[in-house]
């Protein structure tokens, strides 16, 4: 087979053997044509699909790679720990010093807990805040994600409304909505489940307005509820010590993933002593949770990220990207919608419903060597360095030019 044609042959045979040939967000054919399926390796900020195009990535993987691909720290460890051992009948003693390790670092932590994915952990601290509150009610913001079991999926396919039993909405940053939720809720308020920020897909990024924060956490206080904040997708890039740090409040509970170990599988839920009966009482356990290398991965992620300032590095190079793109979106006479924390940008495009101008900006950047995405959260990373960001603004400059004459 010819080079280019490697993703579409694995196309054609994963039609065959894997149900609509991908699942979930990650299938491709939700994407504009001209984005790869598959990839073949990845290393520092660069990752390269199956037919060795190489590109400079703003998706880091969804999340999870926050330190560069393939960190030699981080592999160090995790490689260190194989030798030894990974999952075995219970856990090895990088769990307690993980768990140490997130308790001094995270200032609402009293105590963790580990899983695998981002949805193990937010349903997780829902269970918890029941089992602490003995109550049922949690309430959330409408069209936030949390996860893609039957209580969260976007997808209502398969889910029934029983599954959604006991879920009140509220609109993200309206106070009012807030308290007429908590409202509604009654004395049965478990939970208010809040994002870091306001990501939803497709929509701009908004940081949660202090007033809004501070008036979740007093709501809490006053009712007995559970403040949760699902720290999962924003988790280490925006404050080591959680994100709404840098609203100064503090939740009760918090989930956590993608980033914990640079790409390694894991999770954890955060809580405070309040909650510790709550989180000692509920029965939860998977086959692969307790497992070692993720976790030295995790004490190495976390330990690199505090010394580097990793947070510094991801805000300066995410000022550089935003800068550079405002500056050349007005010589270009461009509407360009800049969204979210600079280390977790958004673009959008003015007036652009149909997706045409974001589509096609996007995909003059994958002809380029820039991964980008139309729609997401996109994520910045330490390995990203002034001259990748530089690299990456030279493309931007063409793909910019190119939609201005759409
Ligand atoms: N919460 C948020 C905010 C997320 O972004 C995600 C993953 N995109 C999840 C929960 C679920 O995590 P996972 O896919 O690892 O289950």
């Amino acid at each position: 087979l010819p080079l280019e044609d490697l993703d579409q042959a694995l196309r054609s045979r994963a039609a065959r053997v894997i149900p609509g040939g991908m699942w979930g967000h990650q299938n491709i054919t939700r994407m504009p044509v001209g984005y790869p399926q598959y990839f073949s390796r990845a290393e520092g900020c660069r990752t390269w699909d199956a037919n060795g195009r190489g590109y400079i990535d703003y998706i880091c993987a969804w999340g999870p790679m926050i330190l560069g691909y393939g960190d030699p720290e981080v592999e160090a460890a995790a490689e260190a720990q194989r030798r030894l051992g990974d999952g075995m009948n219970g856990p090895s003693a990088r769990l307690v010093e993980l768990a140490e390790l997130v308790v001094d670092v995270v200032p609402h932590a009293d105590w963790a807990m580990f899983s695998k994915n981002g949805t193990d952990a937010t349903t997780a601290c829902l269970t918890i805040a029941r089992a602490g509150t003995g109550r049922r009610k949690i309430i959330l913001a409408r069209g936030a994600y949390h996860g893609a079991i039957p209580w969260c999926s976007p997808s209502v396919v398969g889910v029934t409304e029983e599954d959604r039993a006991h879920l009140i909405y509220f609109d993200y940053n309206d106070i009012a909505s807030l308290e007429n939720a908590v409202d509604q809720a009654g004395d049965d308020l478990a939970a208010i489940l809040v994002s870091a920020f306001k990501h939803d897909l497709g929509k701009e990024h908004v940081l949660p307005t202090v007033d809004f924060a501070r008036r979740a956490r007093a709501l809490a206080d006053a009712t007995g509820a559970a403040l949760i904040v699902d720290d999962v997708r924003a988790g280490f890039r925006l404050d080591l010590g959680g994100s709404w740090e840098c609203v100064g409040v503090r939740p009760d509970l918090a989930a956590w993933s993608k980033a914990i170990a640079n790409g390694y599988a894991l999770a954890a839920v955060t809580g405070n002593d309040r909650f510790r009966e709550g989180a000692t009482k509920i029965f939860t356990t998977g086959s692969f949770w307790t497992a070692s290398v993720s976790m030295a991965a995790a004490i190495a992620t976390i330990s690199k990220l505090r010394r580097i300032d990793a947070v510094g590095i991801m805000t300066r190079m995410g000022q550089r990207l935003r800068d550079g793109l405002a500056h050349q979106a007005a010589r270009h006479g461009v509407g360009l919608q800049q969204s979210g924390p600079v280390q977790m940008p958004l673009v959008l495009f003015e007036g652009d419903a149909d997706r045409r101008l974001g589509h096609a900006f996007c995909l003059a950047l994958l002809e380029r060597g820039v991964y980008m995405h139309p729609t997401h959260t996109m994520f910045l990373s330490a390995a990203h360095t002034e001259a990748d960001i530089d690299a990456t603004l030279a493309a931007t400059d063409e793909a910019l030019a190119a939609v201005a004459r759409l």
